[in-house]
């Protein structure tokens, strides 16, 4: 395939990941852009922590960067976590709904991850491989003859402009790539419309508040201090609007704040405190097994309390992938990777996952097609189902594990533990729980989806049957 040029707009995971990507493949020239203002400028309400599975790795490594994940993360492949109660009990448990036979997965978080993939592109030191901090794409451009170009405002303000024969729209969920492709005069309408799902996850607000490294709890008899364990802070009040949780997953580095998760829906009172006092108030009330003063400085609460909670988007995935722009002497082939394909809450954990995924499978393609055009065609057909059942599943396996529908969830335990129980006792009939084959990193989406389909069907179908011989043997009792 002749060499050329690619244009990668955002430097998430997904756009970071591609710069290395095309540099391996030894293309003539690659320009990330990205609008943060430098590779160091992480947004404090995205602190994340991920799980990146083997799903995320094979990209890695391709790219001979995976073993970098034992110094960004914690590799693990159970779920090991330590619960403090508000009466300041402590339980280390194995959390059941883990599949204990994974392969190895890493704890990261979204910081530690773009470091990790950025110090890649720089000790590569590649003069073909441009990544321009503080540069917004702000759409696309045409010349009179039809061809393409991207429009990139610098960080003076002026516009910048480039011409590659690959865009690659990597800039996540409200993509500025994929908002252009829809005004230009090849793409039919509803081509790059978003399909969006229902989910009880959906607009759940969250916001990440930043914990010591270390600390301890329930009156000092419980150290926090294990950077490889999860910890659950659960509070005192079971009240849907003023009930929580903090979550703290592993880090790798011992020394690093821990950034817990705080995610409600909409009407909690959580989203109604005015300043940081009223926040250490609120938790000094909820958590009684926390020194809050001692864990929370003001300033950190100030900050929390001024961020605008994030709110999980619907699971939808675009309607097309893939499309070719320009004369037929030079045509643009722009393709959507990453959550600007397919974006959902990240109640399985699989976003970042199937991102990477996302160019592995492009990366395959490139090495298999004749030329981009046609990996960049094979690519969109190969990944769209996939994006599509992703969607899917993510939709229907595990949207309750917020406890935000307390019943919601207890029934979601009963069905997963009744399906467990069942395909122990026959696995060819009933297949593990969704969630579980969601863990299964090699099993393609659709046939999860199909898996699924089939044995909740079953698990319904023997359910009623049980119901309709109890109901009928009741009925017999009483009339004889
Ligand atoms: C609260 C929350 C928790 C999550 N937890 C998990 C998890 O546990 N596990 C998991 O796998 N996934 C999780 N995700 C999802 C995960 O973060 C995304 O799926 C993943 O980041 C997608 O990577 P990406 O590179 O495609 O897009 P993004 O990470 O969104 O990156 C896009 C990049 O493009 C840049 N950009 C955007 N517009 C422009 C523009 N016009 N010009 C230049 N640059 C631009 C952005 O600044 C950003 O750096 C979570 C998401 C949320 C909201």
């Amino acid at each position: 395939m002749a060499k050329r040029s690619v244009f990668i707009s955002g430097g998430g995971p997904a756009g970071l990941a591609a710069a290395l990507l095309f540099d391996q493949l030894g293309w003539d020239e690659i320009v990330l852009a990205e609008r943060r203002p430098s590779p160091s400028d992480f947004e404090k309400n995205k602190s994340f922590n991920y799980l990146v599975d083997r799903r995320g790795l094979r990209i890695l490594e391709r790219l001979g960067i995976a073993d970098r994940m034992y110094q960004c993360g914690v590799d693990t492949t159970n779920f090991t976590a330590t619960t403090i109660a508000p009466d300041g009990s402590v339980h280390t448990r194995v959390v059941p709904i883990i599949d204990p036979d994974r392969p190895t997965c890493f704890w990261t978080t979204r910081r530690a991850l773009l470091t990790m993939l950025y110090c890649a592109i720089e000790e590569k030191g590649s003069e073909r491989l441009r990544v321009l901090y503080g540069h917004g794409v702000a759409g696309i451009e045409r010349s009179d003859d039809g061809r393409v170009s991207v429009k990139v405002e610098n960080p003076a303000g002026d516009i910048e402009a480039f011409a590659p024969d690959l865009i690659l729209a990597c800039d996540g969920l409200n993509s500025a790539i994929r908002a252009a492709l829809i005004e230009q005069s090849e793409t039919p309408a509803g081509f790059f419309d978003m399909i969006a799902g229902d989910s009880i996850s959906t607009g759940l607000r969250y916001k990440v508040l930043n914990l010591p490294s270390q600390f301890t709890a329930a009156g000092g008899k419980v150290a926090v201090n294990d950077n490889r364990m999860s910890y659950i802070i659960p509070s005192r009040h079971k009240d849907r609007r003023k009930a929580c949780a903090l979550y703290a997953f592993p880090v790798v580095d011992p020394s690093h704040p821990r950034s817990v998760n705080l995610i409600r829906e909409g009407d909690h009172e959580l989203w109604t405190l005015k300043s940081g006092e009223e926040l250490l108030a609120w938790m000094e009330d909820s958590f009684p097994q926390l020194d809050v003063r001692a864990l929370v400085s003001r300033e950190e609460a100030d900050d929390f309390v001024g961020l605008e909670a994030g709110a999980f988007p619907a699971p939808q995935y675009a309607r097309n992938l893939h499309i070719a722009l320009g004369p037929d002497s030079a045509k643009t082939q722009v393709l959507l990777i990453g959550d600007a394909a397919h974006a959902f809450p990240p109640d399985l954990g699989l976003g970042v996952n199937a991102a990477l995924q996302d160019l592995d499978i492009l990366a395959k393609e490139i090495d298999q097609a004749g030329s981009i055009e046609q990996a960049a065609t094979r690519y969109a057909k190969m990944r769209w189902p996939e994006a599509r059942d992703l969607v899917w599943v993510v939709e229907k396996t595990f949207p309750e594990q917020y406890n935000h529908r307390p019943l919601r969830l207890k029934l979601w335990a009963l069905g997963f533990f009744g399906r467990w129980g069942l395909h122990k006792l026959a696995p060819g009939l009933f297949d593990k729980p969704a969630f579980l084959l969601s863990q299964d990193p090699d099993m393609p989406y659709g046939e999860m989806k199909r898996r699924k389909l089939r044995t909740d069907f079953r698990f319904r179908a023997l359910v009623g049957g049980i119901a309709a011989i109890l109901t009928a043997g009741l009925a017999t009792l009483t009339f004889s």
